[in-house]
């Protein structure tokens, strides 16, 4: 792994922050997880201007700017010869720390048979803001990773609605209409790119959904910076359609490649 902590390539041995920076004692601190395709950097200007509204959300004032943070990235995987590499931003009041690290691609069963999830209830603090202080999303995390499923598919603990995935966005699809929730998520930035590439065939539309709808919907997927589309073949052990992904998905799915890898 590559480490840039404040500006500078750091030994893994070395790089540190202090212990009484705000960013360890209480996770005030944001963070961004960018990806790259073919050595390329995947919607960088979004990422971060996604990393500034999570800051202006929570209240930090940072006094790292969008153009030196753009340049320590690019500067930092430079020092790196990955092909596909998985880069993470974390951004405290003082400290700006920067880490590549070669990724690991999902393996191709994921893409070609779906994952399965499990719902979990709970709200996070502030839904528009990626921050070190959300282990609410760590928890739901491990709870699908023990229950061994892909991902946790939060859930309001209220009415039931269904937000977002702990680390995903959701999509649904009935009669091969495709649907998004808009409320009280993080905006992802492959959401925002299926959102586009919907747009050009048969738009997208923003509703809210409750998970038992959500069960018995057409197609589910999810979408995150690190696996692109993933179908969801089975939730809280109902299996969603067919059980199988389903045509829009795979739609969805090529167009995806074609933009982020050009095949
Ligand atoms: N929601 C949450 C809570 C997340 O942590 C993530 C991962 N960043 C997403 C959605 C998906 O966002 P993106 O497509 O930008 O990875």
């Amino acid at each position: 792994m590559i480490i840039n902590v404040d500006g500078k390539i750091t030994d893994e041995t070395k790089a540190c922050i202090p212990v009484v920076s705000e960013a360890f004692l209480y996770g005030f601190a944001v963070f961004e997880t960018v990806r790259t395709y073919n050595k390329k950097i995947f919607r960088l200007d979004d990422h971060l201007a996604r990393l500034f509204v999570s800051a202006d959300v929570i209240g930090l004032k940072s006094k790292w700017t969008f153009k030196k943070i753009y340049q320590i990235i690019v500067d930092t995987l430079a020092e790196s010869k990955y092909k596909n590499a998985k880069i993470r931003i974390i951004l405290s009041k003082k400290h700006l720390v920067v880490t590549v690290e070669s990724l690991k691609e999902k393996p191709e069963s994921f893409y070609k048979k779906g994952v399965k999830a499990i719902s979990y209830q709970g709200r996070r603090n502030s839904p528009r803001a990626k921050t070190l202080a959300d282990s609410f999303l760590y928890l739901a995390h491990q709870h699908a990773k023990s229950c061994g499923v892909y991902e946790a598919i939060l859930v309001d603990p209220r009415k039931f609605y269904v937000r977002e995935g702990s680390y995903s966005n959701i999509f649904w699809v009935n009669g091969r209409h495709l649907y998004a929730t808009n409320k009280n998520i993080l905006f992802g930035i492959t959401r925002d790119t299926v959102i586009e590439l919907a747009q050009l065939d048969s738009p997208c539309d923003f509703e809210g959904i409750k998970i038992k709808s959500l069960m018995s919907a057409d197609e589910v997927f999810i979408t995150q910076t690190t696996s692109g589309i993933l179908p969801v073949v089975q939730i809280d052990g109902h299996k969603i359609g067919t059980g199988k992904p389903g045509p829009v998905t795979k739609k969805m799915m090529k167009a995806f490649d074609k933009l982020v890898w050009g095949k």
